[in-house]
C-alpha cells in the first residue's frame, strides 16, 4: 500500500479552477471582477450573472426519518436483504419535503430572478441503513452511546445515507452517492437499506433533474455508502452505446472529483480496508475518462470549495460551500457578506456528536488519532465562521450550528 500524504494544517492553496473539470475553455476576463480571482472564477461570475453578496433565505423541512423504527431487516434471509437495495421499478415520489438551503442575492429584485444568482442546497438520501453501534462509535462505552443514540436489540444503529445536491454557478453538483443499485452480496450483508423515500436517482427525479442534468459529483471519500450510485449497470437496450450490464457513469455528463490520495487508497487496499471500497463504483470512472483526481484544498467553483479533512481515510475532504463571499473575499462590503458558510462534514463528524465531541472517533476510521487534529481546527472554523453544518449520517440532527455552552464545552445546536 502506498504511503500516504495528508496535511493537517494545509491553507488553500490558490488554485484557478480547472476548465478539466467541465470540458469547458476558460472564458474571457471580466473587467468588473477583482484582477487577483484566479481567471476561471472571475469568468464563472461574468458567465453566471452572480451578484456579490448573500444572505440565508430559508431553513429546513426536514426529512430525517422517524426515529425509533421498529422494522429490523438483519438477520433477515439474503433474498429480502437483496430486494432491499434494487433500484425501484417505479419511480417513487419522497413522501417528505427535503431539507433545503437558499443562499439568495442582495441584488435589486429586478435582478434577484436571474439563473444562477442563488446557491441552493438540497439534502437527499439514498435511504437509511442499519450499523452496529460499536462501529460507529468506536472506543466510547454503550453505555454512553446508547443513552444519545438507543440502539435495536441486535445493537443496531441508524445512519441516513444523506448526499448533498448545490445548485451553484449555474451548475448541477451532487456530493456523494450513497449505496446505489449494484448489490453483490457483500454489499448486501454491509449496507442493509431502507428507503421509505426512495433512492437518491428518485429523489432527484421528483425535483425534475434526470441523471444527465448533473456537471460534477464530489467525493467525500469512496466508502461503499459514499459511491455506489456513481456507476450503474447499463440498462439491456441502453442508448448510450454501452454493453448491456457493462458497469458505466450513472450521470452521463458529469465529472467526478476526488483526492488523489483516496482513489489510490481504494485501489490499493489492505486486509482493514479491503470490505469497505468496491472498485464497480470507481474504477470504471477512470476508465471512462471522467475522473478528475486533486491534491488537497482546492476551490472548485466560484462558491464551493473542497478542503482535505483526514483521519476518516487520509484522503477525505469536506465541502464548504461559502457563497459569492469566499469567492470574492474583501471585495464585498461587509454588510453583503454572507453570514455563514456552510460546511459538508462527511465522514469527519458522521454524527454531529462526533464534531461536538473530540474523542468519539468511528471505529472505521483508518487514522483516529489523525481525526481528532482535524475535529480540533475546523471546530474552531466553524465556531468562529458560525458556519452550518452538515452531517452525512445523522438520523436527527442533519444540520446544525456549533455552540458553545455555559461550561465552555461546544455542542451542535439543531437548525430547524
Ligand atoms: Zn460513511
Amino acid at each position: 500500500m502506498r504511503g500516504s500524504s495528508y496535511a493537517l494544517n494545509s491553507k488553500l492553496k490558490s488554485q484557478a479552477i480547472p476548465a478539466a473539470l467541465f470540458g469547458e475553455a476558460p472564458f474571457g476576463a471580466d473587467p468588473a471582477v477583482p484582477p487577483e480571482l484566479p481567471a476561471l472564477a472571475a469568468a464563472w461570475i461574468q458567465s453566471c450573472n452572480i451578484m456579490p453578496g448573500i444572505i440565508v433565505q430559508a431553513l429546513q423541512n426536514a426529512m430525517t426519518p422517524k426515529w425509533g423504527r421498529t422494522a429490523r431487516l438483519a438477520g433477515t434471509g439474503t433474498s429480502k436483504r437483496q430486494s432491499d437495495i434494487v433500484h425501484h421499478a417505479q419511480p417513487m415520489t419522497p413522501k417528505t419535503q427535503p431539507t433545503t438551503i437558499v443562499y439568495g442575492t442582495s441584488a435589486p429584485a429586478s435582478m434577484a430572478s436571474k439563473a444562477g444568482q442563488d446557491v441552493r442546497i438540497t439534502l437527499l438520501s439514498d435511504g437509511t441503513s442499519w450499523w452496529d453501534g460499536g462501529g460507529t462509535f468506536g472506543l466510547v462505552p454503550r453505555s454512553k452511546w446508547s443513552k444519545l443514540l438507543p440502539p435495536d436489540p441486535n445493537n443496531l444503529v441508524p445512519q441516513e445515507l444523506r448526499c448533498v445536491l448545490i445548485e451553484a454557478d449555474g451548475k448541477h453538483i451532487l456530493v456523494d452517492t450513497g449505496v446505489g443499485n449494484k448489490p453483490n452480496d457483500l454489499i448486501a450483508a454491509q449496507y442493509v437499506v431502507e428507503r421509505p423515500n426512495g433512492t437518491l436517482l428518485e429523489q432527484l427525479a421528483a425535483m425534475t433533474l434526470a441523471p444527465s442534468d448533473i456537471d460534477l459529483v464530489i467525493f467525500t471519500h469512496l466508502h461503499g455508502d459514499h459511491a455506489g450510485w456513481a456507476t450503474s449497470r447499463a440498462a439491456p437496450h441502453g442508448d448510450t452505446g454501452s454493453v448491456a450490464g457493462e458497469i458505466v457513469p450513472t450521470f452521463p455528463n458529469a465529472r467526478y472529483i476526488v483526492q488523489q490520495t483516496e482513489y489510490d487508497d481504494a485501489t490499493h487496499t489492505n486486509e482493514r480496508t479491503r470490505n469497505t471500497y468496491f472498485p464497480e463504483n470507481f474504477v470504471p470512472l477512470k476508465k471512462h475518462g471522467v475522473l478528475t483526481l486533486i491534491d488537497g484544498d482546492m476551490q472548485i467553483t466560484p462558491s464551493i470549495r473542497v478542503v482535505l479533512t483526514p483521519g476518516h481515510t487520509a484522503g477525505h475532504q469536506s465541502v464548504i460551500v461559502e457563497g459569492f463571499a469566499g469567492a470574492l473575499g474583501s471585495h464585498v462590503p461587509a454588510a453583503e457578506v454572507a453570514p455563514s458558510p456552510i460546511m459538508l462534514l462527511g465522514d469527519l463528524a458522521p454524527f454531529m456528536i462526533h464534531f461536538e465531541r473530540l474523542p468519539w472517533v468511528t471505529a472505521y476510521d483508518v487514522l483516529p488519532l489523525v481525526t481528532i487534529e482535524t475535529k480540533r481546527r475546523w471546530q474552531q472554523w466553524a465556531f468562529e465562521h458560525a458556519a452550518i453544518l452538515v452531517a452525512c449520517h445523522d438520523t436527527r440532527v442533519p444540520v446544525g450550528k456549533l455552540v458553545r455552552n455555559a461550561k465552555g464545552l461546544y455542542s451542535v445546536e439543531p437548525l430547524s
